[in-house]
């Protein structure tokens, strides 16, 4: 089967669920969407956020960019879909819970690495990436001389956190968060284990959320 053959099959699959099925779904949906989270995500294939998390049509608004990075609030009339996208989850349909989800073998976070942003990925990527620029200097000092895949891991869980700090610059944002209106949620997946893990601001660290299969 081609590829494509293979995505209308699939349109076709989810077609026959929620529209020749009793589903009502869709006819709950048609008029407005009120999903309850955003989660900002990885392009990455591997880490598809509504298959990921069991979501059906409607419960996630879902923000994918490479390296699943927030960039700070700058009121500089640029084109900012990432912004853009919070603003609207946050303001207009008042979500409340947002996640930033990270994964391991990050194809984003590895050209952040390993040429800082400024060497051969493509001049959209490097500048992307370098939102997460302090990242790569904090793991670079703190593991000087560890594994490349060490650095790797602890450099997409820190971008994760500097997500999470960027998000703050959104005043609006900020404001719903110290109402206690809003939630902020670091989660990191790796697929090599199958785990799920999630930061806690008490231990600092990203902690298992849900363990390996038994
Ligand atoms: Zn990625």
């Amino acid at each position: 089967m081609s590829d494509i053959a293979k995505f209308i099959f699939g349109f076709k699959r989810f077609q026959k669920d929620y529209f020749c099925a009793d589903s009502t779904v869709f006819e709950d949906l048609r008029e407005e969407q009120k999903p309850r989270a955003l989660l900002i995500g990885c392009s990455d294939s591997r880490v598809d956020p509504a298959l990921l998390t069991g979501c059906a049509p409607g419960d996630l608004f879902v923000v994918r960019n490479v390296a699943n990075l927030v960039p700070p609030c700058e009121d500089d009339g640029g084109h900012h879909g990432v912004s853009a996208a919070v603003e609207f989850a946050v303001r207009s349909l008042e979500v409340e819970h947002i996640i930033v989800l990270g994964h391991c073998n990050c194809g984003g976070i590895k050209a952040l690495l390993r040429e800082g942003g400024g060497g051969h990925s493509g001049a959209f990527i490097d500048s992307w990436v370098n939102i997460a620029a302090k990242a790569r200097e904090q793991v670079l000092t703190d593991l000087a001389g560890s594994a490349p895949q060490v650095q790797e891991r602890a450099c997409e869980q820190a971008a994760i956190l500097i997500s999470l700090e960027n998000l703050l610059t959104f005043p609006w944002l900020r404001k719903r968060v110290e109402a206690g209106q809003l939630y902020l949620h670091g989660w990191y997946f790796d697929f090599e284990s199958g785990e799920l893990f999630s930061y806690l601001p008490e231990t600092q660290h990203f902690e298992l959320l849900v363990p390996r299969c038994a």
